[in-house]
């Protein structure tokens, strides 16, 4: 790494922020209509004590908000007093999508997210790119940077990363992510031009658009933390090891299944999202119930991604359903008893596990209350 400096040093955007100094910052990245600036909000804590600089990046989808909540924690939690190294925090960097709610950009649905390195005459979507590939992630180390599932799906918690790169494995051990997708990604990607530029950076995939999730803001601050100290930037810092980790490569089968038919989805899996060759996943019907589809698993595995919206069409996704080991299901069923696989969802619908949700509130018999108001 070349970032193992003995003496802290300012770090340098195109203002400086001296060792010890945290600063919170809307840094121009592009012009609005109006021909105001187009501002990205970023933390900068500098620690008195020298060590790595981590790259911290959310809402490049601009509606992928559960990582946003993630960096205002950490934004706010560490002390550059104890810090060894440097935290950047880009809390929005797809702002003008963050302000309309939508995963592209504005107007012409560029993804910032396959505009990396940018260039400084290229399209909007690469100027933004360059400007925040200049003056921030390449003055970086390491990096995660936080998506979730795009809207009317969820994702469980995981991590996408080139697991072929030296510094990627490191990195994904210390964020300690219970699964990852092993793979380069797309030309364009923050994190495969991050990587290939020798600053390692691993998307961290989590939950669903446009929702804080608490539990999974939860594990992603953790992941935070977890490199903190295993990077030794942070002494005070408490790394929380999952209880599996794994990784898929593209010889894993994996694989999104589809609706063959429109109609309304109810999905049978759960309570836990691990599903035996021929068990039913979800049953696709039209709204007379006059043909009900069934669909069953072609593989036995674990739902790593599952839709989240009850109406589809002939070829929408359904689940993303990922091959494991025998010994693998086993961890995954042991660390979802854990914590609970409800609490990964949010209180809208999500698989057979809403049957017993109404149970406590419905009273059996005579209603004892009927004179109330
Ligand atoms: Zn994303």
């Amino acid at each position: 790494m070349s970032s193992i400096h003995d003496t802290p040093r300012p770090f340098r955007y195109d203002a400086e922020v001296d060792p010890g100094e945290v600063r919170h910052i809307q840094y121009e990245v592009g012009e609005t209509y109006l021909g105001r600036p187009v501002e990205l909000p970023v933390t900068i804590i500098n620690g008195e004590h020298a060590g790595p600089r981590l790259c911290l990046s959310a809402a490049i989808h601009g509606d992928e908000v559960n990582g946003v909540k993630v960096l205002q924690e950490v934004a706010d939690r560490y002390d550059p007093a104890d810090l060894h190294g440097t935290i950047v925090c880009l809390h929005v960097v797809n702002v003008p999508g963050y302000i309309a709610q939508q995963r592209y950009l504005p107007i012409y649905d560029q993804d910032l997210n396959r505009s990396f390195p940018g260039t400084e005459g290229g399209s909007t979507a690469s100027r933004m790119a360059r400007v925040i590939w200049d003056r921030f992630v390449s003055k970086c180390d390491i990096g995660l940077d936080f998506h979730t599932s795009t809207r009317n799906r969820m994702t469980v918690f995981h991590g996408r990363a080139d697991m072929e790169d030296e510094g990627i494995q490191r990195l994904v051990e210390a964020a300690g992510i219970p699964l990852v997708m092993s793979g380069q990604g797309s030309s364009g990607m923050l994190r495969r031009v991050a990587t290939e530029n020798g600053t390692p950076i691993v998307t961290v995939e989590m939950g669903e658009a446009n929702r804080f999730q608490p539990m999974l803001i939860d594990l992603g601050v953790q992941a935070v933390e977890n490199v903190l100290a295993a990077y030794e930037m942070y002494p005070e810092a408490t790394p929380r090891r999952p209880e599996f980790q794994k990784v898929l490569t593209s010889d894993d089968q994996k694989k999104w299944i589809r609706a063959d038919h429109g109609g309304l989805v109810e999905m049978k899996w759960g309570p836990l999202p691990i599903v035996d060759e021929g068990e039913t996943i979800c049953v696709v019907s039209d709204h007379f119930r006059t043909e009900e589809h069934v669909v069953t698993a072609p593989f036995d595995g674990f739902l790593a991604g599952i839709l989240a919206n009850p109406r589809v069409l002939p070829g929408h996704p359904l689940v993303h359903l990922v091959e494991i080991t025998e010994e693998d299901r086993e961890h995954v069923r042991r660390s979802y008893e854990q914590v609970g696989f409800a609490r990964h969802g949010t209180f809208h619908w999500m698989g057979k596990m809403g049957e017993q949700l109404a149970e406590p509130l419905l009273e059996d018999g005579p209603d004892e209350h009927a004179d109330d108001d």
